[in-house]
């Protein structure tokens, strides 16, 4: 029942979860819960919620620390980002990968309450 009038007037304003900046969405990487995972959504194509931030590294690891994307997106705890941060850097193709291994990663990959993943 959605009108078509929405139409095109100008870009749709989405909110960077990470920075708390306001950006045509086109400009921001949507991302979405896919079985207790946050994963990108380039193409927007995956059903359900969807949070945005820009598709840098920095808007990533803040989102992160504020847990801003298992609250956008309603999860009902926390979600793997592993994949979305790794996504995120073969974007910017920030660094050599090897940060990629730091403890941080492994600690966010696991839940930091210990919670099961699947
Ligand atoms: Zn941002």
């Amino acid at each position: 029942m959605r009108s078509s009038s929405a139409g095109v007037r100008g870009s749709p304003i989405r909110t960077c979860v990470g920075c708390g900046v306001r950006a045509a969405k086109s400009d921001l990487l949507r991302v979405v819960a896919v079985g207790g995972e946050a994963v990108a959504d380039p193409a927007a194509r995956r059903p359900g919620r969807g949070a945005y931030l820009h598709p840098r590294e920095d808007c990533v690891e803040r989102a992160r620390r504020r847990r801003a994307i298992p609250r956008a997106l309603r999860a009902s705890g926390p979600l793997a980002d592993g994949g979305l941060v790794g996504y995120v850097r073969s974007l910017t193709g920030a660094g050599d990968g090897q940060a990629a291994g730091r403890a941080e990663g492994d600690r966010a990959r696991r839940g930091p309450h210990g919670e099961p993943a699947v």
